[in-house]
């Protein structure tokens, strides 16, 4: 495979992180140029992202037209991790979802389709709304969208933005939805950091409802995997379905860390429950993945220990992740 030269898109964060990382250890002849927002979700740890002389990070927005298109000549590929994230953000003030997670992406398809660039979106299982708790079925390459949150509904819209700029303007773009991801990096807002470093420091751990709530849990490290696949063997206008195949519900996922950490489990905090919380996701990873030769590596009994170690190795910097931005200026 010769070397590619990568746009990576909102870089700083937690899945787009653990790409770069994964990208450059098994293709350290590769150029990337990451171009992150840094927002509050950008991980300091990451200004020491690697020490490659091909990586290169740019601060800008990806709603910048004319930066982006100058930053992507030559580029081979666009790839956006970049997005505002967190559900509970999402529902307390959806503008800047709209912005990040729609216009912004309507931006860089125009990019890509000036340029003449491949593109690639991340985007996640929510698009497809929420499964029956008491169904085994899965989310499928033929299940309809129906997204229940703002933040689900700004992903579902840039997909069908990526997939109407494949079909009108024949913009090279693939999708691929994935999981709920674990692992190194992740804001201490999501539940799994945010219940590891309560946990280490005896503090209550709110969960929503009863946690009887089904995810399907996916190492960040085989998301990553499979994305690096796409990158190098995906096909235009392929929507790529990426799922850990292993389904907890929040409430054992919390045990379980409390059980590693030797803490009781009357720190866990039962609260009133996420207004319209999606009760199941899972999702059968598709066929087109599977054809591309992607095998999932990592159990959540292996990937959890070295996730909790992570966050106990630099609880100091999660634990101020209040103020992260601070540490970028
Ligand atoms: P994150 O919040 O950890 O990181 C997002 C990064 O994007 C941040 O560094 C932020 O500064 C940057 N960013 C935001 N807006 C930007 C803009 N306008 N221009 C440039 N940079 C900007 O998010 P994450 O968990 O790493 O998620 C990455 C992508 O993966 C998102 O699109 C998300 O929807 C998707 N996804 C996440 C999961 C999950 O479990 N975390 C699962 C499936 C899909």
């Amino acid at each position: 495979m010769s070397k590619l030269k990568l746009i990576v898109t909102g870089g700083l964060g937690f899945i787009g992180s653990n790409f770069i990382r994964y990208r450059m250890r098994t293709h350290p002849e590769d150029e990337i140029i990451n171009v992150d927002k840094v927002t509050y979700a950008s991980n300091p740890i990451n200004k020491e992202l690697i020490d490659n002389k091909n990586y290169k990070f740019i601060r800008g927005d990806i709603s910048d037209y004319g930066r982006m298109l100058s930053l992507s000549e030559d580029a081979d590929i666009i790839i956006n991790f970049a997005a505002e994230s967190h559900v509970d953000n999402s529902i307390q003030s959806s503008d800047q979802f709209l912005d990040s997670n729609i216009f912004g992406v309507h931006n860089l398809l125009k990019v890509a389709r000036d340029g003449d660039i491949r593109f690639h979106q991340i985007s996640t299982d929510e698009v497809f709304g929420s499964l029956p708790l008491d169904s085994k079925r899965k989310f499928t390459d033929k299940t309809k969208y129906d997204p229940r949150n703002p933040y689900s509904a700004t992903k579902a819209s840039a997909d069908f933005l990526v997939r109407a700029f494949h079909n009108t303007y024949g913009v090279k773009a693939t999708i691929s939805n994935c999981s709920n991801n674990y692992g190194e990096f992740q804001h201490p807002e999501k539940l799994i950091p945010k219940t590891i470093l309560s946990a280490i420091n005896n503090r209550k751990i709110p969960l929503y409802g009863r946690g009887h709530q089904i995810r399907d849990w996916i190492h960040v490290t085989d998301h990553c995997s499979a994305i690096s696949l796409i990158t190098d063997r995906g096909k235009a206008g392929t929507t790529y379905l990426v799922g850990g195949n292993e389904e907890m519900e929040n409430i054992k996922v919390v045990t379980t860390i409390l059980d590693r950490l030797n803490k009781p489990h009357d720190l866990i905090e039962f609260v009133q429950d996420r207004p319209g919380h999606d009760v199941r996701y899972a999702i059968r990873t598709s066929k087109f993945l599977k054809e591309l030769g992607w095998k999932k590596k990592i159990q959540f009994d292996e990937g959890i220990q070295s996730t909790i170690e992570h966050y106990q190795q630099h609880k100091e910097l999660y634990e101020k992740s209040g103020a992260w931005m601070y540490e970028w200026k």
